[in-house]
């Protein structure tokens, strides 16, 4: 790693070296080729844009925005768009890696990309965003399409921001082209049931889980780090099964109550206050404090690298679903194992998002829109099947979940690169 560091240091960043470290884990365990390996390690292509914009005070700033594509051999990349203050190259690069195997993995003919501007969307206006989005599509142009490489939302974007970005690149090219982004609300060519996708496609496959342990989904409890789009499905849902969701939190601190929350009013309540121990509903729990709480299910649903060394002996829970991308670093993951605890892997318990946007992108590819159930319907059996493969691969090769689902994904894409052959 460290002769790499000095050969590659645009990428080397903690969040892309662990995801290094998980690759290298099921890369050795595949026995895979040091040649095709030497390229997974790399992003396929990286872009770093310069987005200028006008602030409402009429001055200029300008943003730095990326657009990383890891792969492409299974068909076009698709990976989502973050707005955040600590985007940068290698974190951007860490994702498209993980959205490579995460699309492998579940059996979606898509490679793995990722976009992202570092910035703080919660101190800009709607006009400022706006103009942002325009002109960092604008600039990433050259590199997305509907046949290249489809944009989602991730943190700090939604449905607006696609609206935006799909607006834009319909401009460029005269004509209104939906199979840009995915994630646009349904009257622009959005799928039902993206939204809640990827807290249902968590839910779908804590279900799983609980039933290897014999937990009774509704009488269980859970903890879930993180209230935006994620965190706030997967709780409402847990919620409505009847499971107690104990604490939940965002970047301001997180609110607990052991007799369970109510989901819908704190919902309601947080959309005028961020902070969610004010809500009355329960008492005041530091993030910290939530991630070590005695639960069922722990859902970590905000940003990566929240379980640690540090914190992971001290986790209580007896499923981790992993909402967020890379919440666990592969410290953690040694502890957690030692500890006995079911891991649902990113890759996994997260993947029902990428699979309504694959959706999203056929149906729009189609101009022909499914209902709602017959959504859900095939989201739960690719979730589910893919749950059941990583689970027979576990036995099979006496690997932790995590590392099965890296081998499961990995496996399929040199597969893929060996057989299409090496270019030119
Ligand atoms: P959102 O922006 O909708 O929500 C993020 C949530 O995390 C917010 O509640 C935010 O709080 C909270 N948060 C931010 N920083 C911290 C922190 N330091 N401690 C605790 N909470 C924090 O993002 P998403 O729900 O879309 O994404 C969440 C995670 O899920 C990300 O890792 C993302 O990559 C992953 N993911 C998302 C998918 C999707 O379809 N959206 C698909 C697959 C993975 P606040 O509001 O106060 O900022």
């Amino acid at each position: 790693m460290e002769k790499e560091r000095r050969e590659k240091p645009e990428f080397h960043t903690p969040v892309y070296e662990m995801a290094l470290r998980q690759f290298d884990i099921a890369a050795a365990r595949l026995n895979l080729d040091p040649n095709v390996a030497q390229r997974l390690r790399s992003p396929k292509r990286a872009l770093i844009v310069s987005v200028p914009i006008r602030m409402d005070d009429g001055s200029i700033r300008v943003f730095e925005g990326y657009r990383v594509q890891h792969t492409m051999v299974l068909g076009p990349a698709k990976g989502g768009t973050r707005y955040h203050p600590d985007v940068n190259l290698g974190e951007v690069s860490a994702l498209a890696m993980w959205m490579s195997w995460k699309c492998a993995l579940i059996g979606l003919p898509l490679g793995g990309s990722k976009g992202g501007i570092r910035c703080n969307p919660k101190e800009m206006s709607r006009g400022e965003l706006q103009r942002l989005t325009r002109r960092y599509t604008t600039e990433i142009f050259p590199l997305i399409g509907p046949e290249r490489d489809i944009p989602g939302p991730d943190v700090g974007t939604d449905g607006q921001t696609m609206s935006w970005l799909m607006d834009t690149y319909s401009m460029q090219v005269g004509y209104t082209v939906p199979g840009i982004a995915t994630g646009k609300p349904v009257n622009i060519g959005g799928s039902l049931g993206r939204i809640e996708a990827t807290g249902r496609g968590v839910v779908y496959t804590a279900i799983e889980a609980a039933k290897r342990l014999n937990i009774d989904l509704s009488s269980s409890t859970a903890v879930i780090q993180g209230f935006g789009n994620v965190g706030y499905v997967a709780a409402k849902i847990l919620h409505e099964m009847g499971c107690k969701v104990i604490a939940v939190s965002n970047s301001g601190g997180g609110v607990y109550n052991e007799n369970g929350l109510d989901i819908s009013r704190l919902y309601e309540f947080s959309k005028e206050n961020p902070i969610l121990s004010e809500s009355k509903l329960g008492g005041e729990i530091t993030n910290k404090e939530l991630l070590e709480l005695k639960c069922d299910i722990l859902i970590p649903a905000a940003l990566s690298a929240q379980i640690h060394e540090n914190n992971a002996k001290n986790v209580k829970c007896k499923i981790l679903a992993e909402g967020a991308n890379g919440p666990t670093t592969p410290e953690a993951d040694k502890i957690l194992s030692e500890k006995g605890v079911f891991i649902i892997p990113d890759i996994l318990a997260n993947s029902g998002g990428v699979t309504v946007s694959y959706f999203e992108w056929v149906q729009d590819l189609q101009n022909f829109f499914w209902k709602e159930k017959e959504i859900n319907e095939k989201l739960r059996d690719i979730l589910v099947s893919a749950f059941e493969s990583v689970m027979t691969l576990v036995k099979r090769e006496k690997v932790d979940h995590r590392t099965a689902a890296l081998m499961m994904g990995i496996k399929k894409i040199t597969d893929a690169m060996l057989v299409r052959g090496l270019y030119p």
